[in-house]
């Protein structure tokens, strides 16, 4: 996404340049809406973490479904931003599905980084959340010898590796990342270690702090499923008050305070944090 100057309101009010849909984000939405225009499309999981932006392709004909058992033989079906593990897109092809891929570049990119590591010998260990679906996805590529690191005690339970590459979740926390990679490293003879945080999700926190330093409050636009949003509501929480919204109406006009800051998670649309923006200005 265009790094879009931050729009400064009336109110003292400021709407962060980044808000609004990241772009691996924006390729899944616009991409399901075009094959909804025409076909009814299957998804497994939801196609992002915003309820918003679900209920309304859900009125286009999206189906949310949990495994690739649900799907009928020769569906349409969306590979969803997170991208999906190996044998789930393996046993999508054996069903004749017509599968629309709408893994996220970055996420593309590491799926092939992963490959080559595994190639020269490395064995991978990915700090972050097991059950999020990228982290899945990730994890069927990596091998037999994977292992996910969620909290210190994985990182000082590794097994020992003569080589290992640890990567780590696009969405979650820069501090997370070092201090679990940091324990992990004595595991291994020789370790890679790869910052795999997504760039977009380093420049929001970075907006997002300092837009945090001048506010009394940050209004946050987003989904408390989504880890980017929740980091973004830690690091805004250490300088002043924060409201995590989804939605105009769960404004309460008497709790806001000015000067305000409105920045969003990566799965909400510019359209809706300016709603918001309109309410509070
Ligand atoms: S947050 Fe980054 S990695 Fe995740 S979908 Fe958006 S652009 Fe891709």
């Amino acid at each position: 996404m265009v790094l879009k100057k931050q729009h400064q309101a009336p109110k003292d009010v400021t709407i962060a340049g980044c808000a609004g849909f990241c772009g691996g984000v924006a390729i899944a939405v616009k991409g399901a809406e075009k094959i909804l225009a025409e076909n009814e499309v299957f998804c497994i999981g939801d196609i992002i973490h915003n309820s918003f932006v679900i209920d309304a392709l859900k009125k286009k004909g999206l189906k949310t479904v949990s495994s690739p058992k649900d799907i009928p033989p020769g569906a349409h079906m969306i590979i969803r931003a997170h991208g999906l593990p190996l044998e789930e897109i393996a046993s999508l092809k054996k069903k004749c599905c017509v599968i629309h891929d709408f893994t996220c570049p970055i996420l593309k990119k590491i799926h092939r980084d992963i490959t080559q590591l595994k190639r020269k010998g490395y064995e991978i260990a990915i700090v972050g959340n097991p059950l999020h679906a990228e982290v899945k996805a990730f994890v069927s590529r990596s091998g037999d010898k994977v292992s996910v690191v969620a909290k210190a005690h994985d990182a000082e339970a590794l097994p020992y590796a003569a080589r290992r590459a640890i990567i780590c979740q696009s969405t979650i926390s820069d501090e997370l990342f070092v201090g679990l990679a940091a324990k992990a490293i004595s595991r291994s003879a020789r370790t890679l270690v790869i910052d795999t945080i997504c760039s977009e999700a380093k420049k929001r926190r970075k907006e997002a702090k300092a837009l945090a330093k001048k506010s009394k409050m940050v209004i946050i636009v987003g989904d408390s499923k989504s880890s980017n949003t929740m980091i973004l509501s830690d690091i805004v929480g250490k300088h002043c008050a924060v409201a995590l919204i989804s939605s105009a109406d769960e404004i309460k006009k008497n709790k806001i305070r000015y000067p305000l800051a409105i920045v969003s998670g990566a799965s909400s649309p510019r359209g809706l944090v300016l709603d918001i923006a309109r309410k509070v200005c």
